[in-house]
Parts: C-alpha cells; structure tokens; sequence
C-alpha cells in the first residue's frame, strides 16, 4: 500500500485502508468519504489527510498495471474489469487463476466491458 491515493487505489485498495481506518476509529468518516466517492466526488486528497497517507491526483498507477508486465498475463482476452459505478479509472485484466476483481468503492465485483483493456 506505498502507491499514492487516487480513486483507483481506494477502489483496489479499499479493504485494508478500512481496516486502517477502523484501527485509528475514524470508520465513520472513511465510509463518508467512500460514499461521496461514489458519487462521483474527488475524495482521494480528503482520504488521505485523514488516514495520513500519500496522495496523488495524476497519473493513477494501477492503469499501468498490466502494460507494465508483458506477457505476465499470457493471452489476454479484449476487454478487462471497469468500476460498476462508472467512477474509478481502475481497468483490471483478469488472470487465469483470479477471482472476479472487487470495486472497494461500490462494494460490488467489477463489470466485464469489451471496450477496454484491448492495448489502447
Ligand atoms: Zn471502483
């Protein structure tokens, strides 16, 4: 969890950073800031400040994610994994042996969508 804040590590990253929250008893307003997210609010700086972590508005590393391992996922289907709410930029190409990926920020399993993750 050293990647900075941005929509897509909230997403990705939503489980331990809650669990970070409930340690530091601050449950309450990261399940506030989670539902402004959810709406389409710009949330990663206000998340950050209260969990004391590092933020980031641009470039999102976890679009990078899978171009940055050629070949890691061996023949890749087009299309990938995109936020259910329309909102994180998180693109998530699934691999062989992974469960359905899981948007921390709608609490509901990604949405398959042809259109993305074809090398563009
Ligand atoms: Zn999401």
């Amino acid at each position: 969890m050293s990647d900075p804040l941005t929509l897509g590590t909230i997403c990705r990253d939503w489980f331990g950073l809650r669990r970070l929250a409930l340690r530091r008893r601050l449950g309450p307003e990261f399940d506030r800031l989670i539902a402004l997210a959810r709406d389409g609010e710009e949330v990663a700086d206000s998340l950050a400040a209260l969990l004391e972590l590092p933020a980031a508005t641009a470039p999102d590393p976890t679009r990078e994610t899978y171009a940055a391992l050629p070949g890691a996922f061996g023949h890749v289907a087009n299309g990938a994994y995109v936020c259910p709410g329309g909102t994180c930029p998180r693109e998530v190409v699934r691999g062989p042996a992974q469960g359905l990926p899981y948007c921390g920020v709608h609490g509901r399993d990604m949405q398959f969508s042809p259109a993305f993750g074809s090398g563009a």
